[in-house]
């Protein structure tokens, strides 16, 4: 079957006459979450649509080397492993982790600066539950799922200070929107997904206020361009900042950074081993706290601070996920042999991980000063070898001097590469210290045990152990006013008429929860704006 442009829906770029100039209405750069999500909501649209995807339907090497840059701040993930450069974007190896943002996500925080969306929840929230399933979770019910999921969470908490919640995770089979969507993709009339297909410049009009084209090249050496009425830049939260950045023949900063903000405001969701809550008697059952099966889900419960005490104590977001690091059966017959199985197996743990963290020993001591009788050791043990690690996940506060930006160096297209300069500040660090005193207090009450925080409160620095989510979000972000951001309320560059941008880029602020439901729930909304105010 072949497009209005004579091409059939998937197409090789690579065989694109030399300089040609292709038309359109809408052109998408960027095949992955964003850019799949948005070319689907617009088939059987009135528009012609053109995807314009860097790779082809599997990893490879070379393509994936235009993602390589250096971190310059806080250790981070390479930036070539952070991501995937192919058909399908990073949902080719994501965890499928998904949990809305909660309304107060979208307000600004007493004291802490650049919070607040110009967009509310009630903006949002209608497109959840198509976001939803088409993100491959079965439901959209998320209403349902998770009061029937909270009933069975196991430490009670005062409500108006800490709360359980429940993530939602896309079963394994389902994640993978390349597999999910290629097909309607092929069938799909008006959508030709270019592969091999690299943005490399935006170009606009004289007064930059219009973008007339997209420059295109390919590794074999074709260039060409797109000419449309709409673009649209979908290509993640590294890259969409550095098409922009780099597209700088016309406008030295870039296109859509007249006010120094693109690149800006990189957040993610920081998290460190925080904690070991020691029970003071009856362990509370981890299960709710580990990812498991419920009816038709599979879910993963955490606690954090309620929201309305986060809005009124001027906190930001810390989720707090537990995990049973060691638990001590409770009855064996051959004590002698269990303590010597326990003393080898504690020898170990230092060489294994849990991911990519090292487990750390909770009670050394207990097993080397323990009596010599087997049996009083292992009664001295059962009380005190329960133990369930705190990992902390904190909503990083908007920062300016956590950024993106161009570096000399270029890569086979003669792109100049990005580095990263990830910087937390301290308003991150009194936050998570804050939340984390405070549960201890909670737990306390709560007879959960007692809360051991492994890091001192006074403490500079971060954690060793300290790293992502791989979650790249607020490089263009969103905001009422150009010289905050990058995009308005409808995902529209600020000052550019028709150039939009889709993914967790424009998050204003990052909220608790992990970013791609929530941008495949601002693309739809992307995709009705579209489809209702036409092209102009
Ligand atoms: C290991 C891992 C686990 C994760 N787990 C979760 C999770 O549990 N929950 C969650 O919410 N998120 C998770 N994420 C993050 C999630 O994968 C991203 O939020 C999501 O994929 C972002 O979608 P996107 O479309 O913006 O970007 P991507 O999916 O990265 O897609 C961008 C696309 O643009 C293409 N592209 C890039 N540059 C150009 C260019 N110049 N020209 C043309 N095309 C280009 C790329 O090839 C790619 O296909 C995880 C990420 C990783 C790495």
């Amino acid at each position: 079957m072949a497009t209005p442009m004579g091409q059939p829906m998937f197409a090789d770029a690579r065989a694109v006459e030399q300089n040609r100039v292709l038309e359109t209405e809408v052109c998408i750069v960027g095949g992955g979450a964003a850019g799949i999500t948005l070319a689907r909501d617009l088939i059987n649209s009135r528009f012609r649509v053109v995807v314009l995807e860097s790779g082809g339907f599997s990893y490879d090497v070379s393509t994936q080397d235009l993602y390589r840059g250096p971190n310059t701040g806080l250790p981070y993930f390479a930036l070539d492993g952070v991501r995937l450069r192919y058909f399908g974007g990073t949902t080719n190896h994501w965890s499928g982790d998904c949990r809305p943002f909660d309304d107060a996500d979208f307000e600004a925080r007493r004291g802490i600066p650049y919070t607040g969306w110009p967009i509310g929840a009630a903006d949002v929230r209608p497109f959840y539950g198509r976001a939803s399933v088409t993100c491959g979770l079965p439901t959209t019910n998320l209403r349902s799922v998770t009061s029937s999921a909270l009933a069975l969470a196991p430490i009670r908490l005062r409500k108006e200070r800490f709360v359980n919640r429940i993530v939602r995770v896309v079963p394994p089979t389902a994640r993978n929107f390349a597999a999910r969507y290629k097909e309607e993709l092929q069938r799909a009339d008006n959508v030709t997904v270019y592969l091999h297909a690299n943005a490399v410049e935006v170009k606009t009009n004289e007064s930059g206020r219009k973008v007339s084209a997209i420059r295109v090249a390919t590794l074999s050496g074709r260039r060409f361009s797109v000419r449309a009425r709409v673009f649209v830049l979908a290509a993640g939260g590294l890259e969409t900042p550095r098409l922009l950045l780099a597209s700088n023949r016309q406008w030295p900063r870039g296109v859509g950074n007249h006010n120094g903000v693109v690149g800006r405001f990189f957040m993610e969701h920081p998290r460190f081993l925080a904690a070991y809550l020691a029970s003071a008697g009856k362990q509370p059952n981890p299960r709710f706290y580990t990812e498991h099966e419920t009816g038709r889900e599979r879910i993963q419960g955490y606690i954090a601070s309620a929201k309305e005490f986060q809005l009124a104590s001027g906190l930001l977001d810390v989720q707090l996920h537990l995990e049973q690091v060691y638990h001590v059966p409770k009855d064996v017959s051959d004590y002698a042999g269990y303590i010597a199985d326990l003393v080898d197996e504690v020898d170990s743990w230092e060489r294994v991980t849990i991911p990519g963290l090292p487990i750390p020993i909770p009670y050394p001591d207990v097993l080397r000063d323990a009596a010599r009788d087997p049996k009083d050791t292992y009664n001295a043990l059962r009380g005190k070898l329960n133990s369930i690690a705190v990992t902390a996940r904190i909503e990083q506060a908007p920062n300016p001097n956590s950024r993106v930006r161009l570096i000399r160096e270029r890569d086979a297209l003669g792109m100049h590469r990005i580095a990263l300069h990830w910087q937390l500040s301290a308003i991150d660090k009194a936050n998570v210290n804050r939340t984390l005193a405070l549960f201890g207090v909670e737990i306390g009450r709560a007879g959960a045990g007692r809360l051991k925080v492994l890091h001192a409160q006074n403490e500079t620095g971060w954690p060793a152990d300290t790293g992502g989510g791989s979650h790249l979000m607020g490089t263009t972000r969103m905001s009422r006013d150009s010289r905050h951001g990058v995009v308005d309320r409808d995902g529209r560059v600020h000052g550019i008429s028709n150039l939009y941008i889709a993914g967790s880029s424009v998050f204003a602020t990052a909220g608790g929860a992990t970013p791609t439901l929530t941008l495949v729930a601002l693309t739809l909304r992307l995709a009705e704006h579209l489809k209702t105010v036409g092209l102009r």
